[in-house]
């Protein structure tokens, strides 16, 4: 797996002097307690540093710096403790330029009726102090993240997590790096795009490199690396050559593993960590790469066919977001209309991600029928059923566009002998003649990333986080 960066967030409790030095010194005890039993809890994909007690504006806005200079912190959890004047919080707040999670919650989860008192109301005053921080926020137009709830509580834990995901993810866009071999496909409308927009709204570098840069690398894979891979290949999956003659099959699969070092060797060498080919582009090499670019998204890297870069950029986002976890480019294949059967099943010439396989993907060697190249190997299986989302991203003229519906995934009804690729059924939750509809009025294109690990509320905050339009169809 292509290795994601080790983040950590950073806590802090938000306070005042008015009840003394005694008190300030309960809140930093408390926010240590809950800083300690999150981490202790396994529930949060990355750590949480409690960094103490906020109390001046001066104080708030040294903090807010220090944040946004240190690239290991993913972003900022704050709670308010006791009522904290938010005129305090306006400066270090507009200042900041990672994702904020206020987290409302309370050190109790309940009113102690016995034994209540104004000390522990001095204390215990997250009921109105979340509010008074929660009104600047709201007015900076802030689109932070509002987690409420007993911090103790599994379902806080894990929206905190979600969110943690989500703002690594944000903190990972401006390090993605696309490499186009070759251009978008002739004539194709929806794989073109503002490349500048795309590095100005989400950080994305996407750059062109001539086809041929990458034959000479594809052609210097030693034929050792080649026999090493194949022996893992025919450890990991089924070689299943059918009616190939053995030494033509042989060739074929070492060839798809030729590209598979070389394009990796490409990417790694220039700081790469997606990429996009395109069938009419492929002066100098002897296959589309299918079977190639199946192990690179296995491994991690984002991947576009056709030239579509910007579905390369978000299959990597969503990677990362989801660990890569279940997390794939996809394209909408063909449709079931009939009642009760309502699909689409989603799948790609070659290039489907063999990790939403519930089987066990068979090596296959077929011709293509297009882009006049030799018969390329590919993984061939059936994927899965579970609760899923699709996610897509159109370019207009007023910024990027993100299009998303929740989708109820399921394996394919029948096996498919005749057309050999890795196939996904789903359905929209509102239905696919309401979700298309609405997808196709939205102007989503066929190209997506379908995941069975993130959810709807993560694409939600992701958008929002990165300041996309956001077109949510559920
Ligand atoms: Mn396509």
């Amino acid at each position: 797996m292509l290795k994601i960066a080790d983040y950590e967030f950073w806590f802090v409790a938000g306070s005042q002097f008015l009840y003394g030095e005694e008190q300030l010194n309960n809140v930093a005890r408390d926010a240590q307690a809950i800083v300690d039993k999150l981490n202790a809890s396994g529930k949060l994909p990355y750590k949480v540093v409690c960094k103490g007690v906020m109390t001046t504006a001066d104080g708030i806005t040294q903090f807010m710096k220090d944040v946004n200079y240190h690239d290991e912190v993913g972003g900022v959890i704050t709670w308010m403790h006791t009522f904290s004047p938010a005129k305090n919080w306006i400066r270090g707040t507009k200042l900041l330029q990672k994702p904020l999670l206020h987290l409302a919650t309370q050190y109790l989860n309940e009113i102690p009726y016995a034994t209540i008192d104004f000390d522990y109301m001095n204390l215990n005053q997250s009921a109105h102090g979340d509010r008074e921080y929660g009104y600047l926020n709201a007015r900076l137009g802030l689109n932070n993240k509002i987690v409420y709830g007993w911090w103790g509580d599994e379902e806080v834990q894990q929206e905190m997590a979600d969110w943690q995901d989500v703002a690594v993810a944000y903190n990972e866009s401006f390090h993605i790096k696309v490499c186009r071999f070759g251009d978008t496909m002739r004539d194709v409308a929806v794989t073109e795009g503002d490349k500048v927009e795309a590095q100005i709204q989400l950080g994305w570098t996407v750059d062109y490199w001539p086809i041929g840069e990458l034959v000479d690398v594809v052609d210097a894979v030693s034929e050792q690396a080649i026999d090493a891979e194949y022996a893992k290949l025919s450890q990991t999956y089924t070689m299943n050559p059918q009616d190939n003659p053995a030494a033509k099959f042989e060739s074929s699969v070492r060839y798809q593993l030729r590209e598979y070092l070389g394009i990796k060797k490409f990417l790694d060498d220039r700081g790469y960590t997606a990429f996009c080919t395109n069938f009419q582009d492929l002066k100098g090499l002897k296959q589309l790469p299918g079977l190639a670019a199946q192990l690179l998204m296995r491994d991690g890297y984002g991947f576009g066919a056709e030239g579509d870069w910007k579905h390369a950029a978000l299959t990597r986002l969503l990677k990362i977001m989801a660990h890569n976890d279940r997390t794939v480019f996809m394209e909408d294949y063909t449709l079931d209309l009939r009642k009760g059967h309502e699909a689409i099943l989603g799948a790609h010439m070659l290039e489907v991600d063999p990790s939403i396989a519930s089987d066990k993907p068979k090596v296959e060697v077929h011709p293509l029928d297009i882009g006049g190249k030799d018969d390329p190997a590919r993984l061939v299986f059936t994927g899965a059923d579970g609760a899923g989302v699709d996610v897509t991203v159109a370019d207009f003229r007023d910024g990027l566009r993100i299009i998303s519906y929740p989708v109820d995934c399921r394996k394919a009804e029948a096996e498919t002998p005749h057309l050999p690729v890795a196939k996904q059924l789903w359905t929209p939750k509102v239905g696919l003649k309401a979700g298309a509809t609405a997808w196709i009025e939205a102007g989503g294109g066929h190209h997506t990333v379908l995941s069975f690990r993130l959810s709807e509320q993560q694409i939600h905050d992701l958008g929002t986080m990165l300041g996309m339009k956001l077109v949510e169809i559920c």
